[in-house]
């Protein structure tokens, strides 16, 4: 047992009158692979914004290694956000700097290493996922499939514990999708807790040991892939599920 990573408890959250997160309970374990699936608007990105605070709930509670994060202080939670990465679907690269600078900056700036460590690991990790010839080019000379691995390797960069993935290769090309998920299925096999937003079936058997199916804020199923997808106990996945499988 190594402990859980994120939990959440009677989480609620809306913007205006709408209401997105409708009370989700959920313990994430340290090292474990988590996927979220569920229809558009149902609250996916806001449940992964409420890990790391992007977005503060308006009840319940959210732990990250035991720390509420309702009390911490900016720096408390700015040490915790080091400590998590999140890689977008937009991707988020900064369109002026270089590959390499886009993943050397912030590990720099922060103080997290010194400007050779940075360049060191920025390039291994380059390597890593495919791309380590495109380090002095821009993100636009770049295709999508590259730019979210850059992405990738960036959030690597800042030695994570846990990976937050909002749809990572729904913006993609079909072509570009399967070397996104293949860099995703290598970090897999780290210690690290990823919770990963995809309706990629093929990722999610292969990667998680659990999936969690959420419908109008709330999670309606969470069991290991092959209970979710094979075997949905609520009509409203096996709807869901018809429409994507
Ligand atoms: P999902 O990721 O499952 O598609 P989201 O968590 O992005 O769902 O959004 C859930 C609902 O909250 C949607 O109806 C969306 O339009 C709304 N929403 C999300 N972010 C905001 C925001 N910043 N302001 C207002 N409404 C928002
Ligand atoms: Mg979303």
């Amino acid at each position: 047992m190594k402990g859980t990573a994120v939990k959440m408890k009677g989480v609620r959250m809306g913007f205006g009158s709408l209401e997105v997160l409708r009370g989700i309970d959920v313990t994430i374990p340290v090292g474990s692979k988590t996927v979220i699936i569920g229809p558009s608007g149902s609250g996916k990105s806001t449940m992964l914004r409420c890990m790391n605070r992007f977005e503060v709930p308006a009840d319940g509670e959210v732990e990250v290694f035991g720390n509420n994060l309702s009390g911490l202080s900016d720096g408390q939670l700015h040490n915790l956000r080091q400590d998590m990465s999140m890689v977008f679907q937009n991707f988020n690269l900064y369109p002026h700097k270089t590959v390499l600078e886009n993943l050397t900056l912030a590990p720099v700036r922060l103080k997290r290493l010194t400007p050779a460590e940075a360049r060191e690991i920025a390039m291994n990790n380059l390597e890593q996922v495919g791309v380590a010839d495109k380090a002095s080019m821009y993100p636009n000379q770049l295709s999508g499939g590259q730019q979210q691995r850059v992405a990738i390797a960036r959030a690597l960069t800042m030695q994570p514990k846990i990976m937050l993935f909002d749809e990572p290769t729904s913006a993609l090309d079909p072509e570009m999708v399967k070397g996104v998920l293949d860099v995703m299925k290598d970090i897999a096999r780290k210690d690290i807790t990823m919770v990963v937003v995809t309706h990629e079936m093929g990722f999610a058997q292969s990667v998680a040991d659990r999936v969690l199916f959420l419908d109008e804020g709330k999670i309606v199923e969470d069991g290991a892939p092959a209970q979710v997808f094979g075997h949905p106990t609520h009509e409203r996945t096996k709807r869901f599920l018809s429409q994507i499988l």
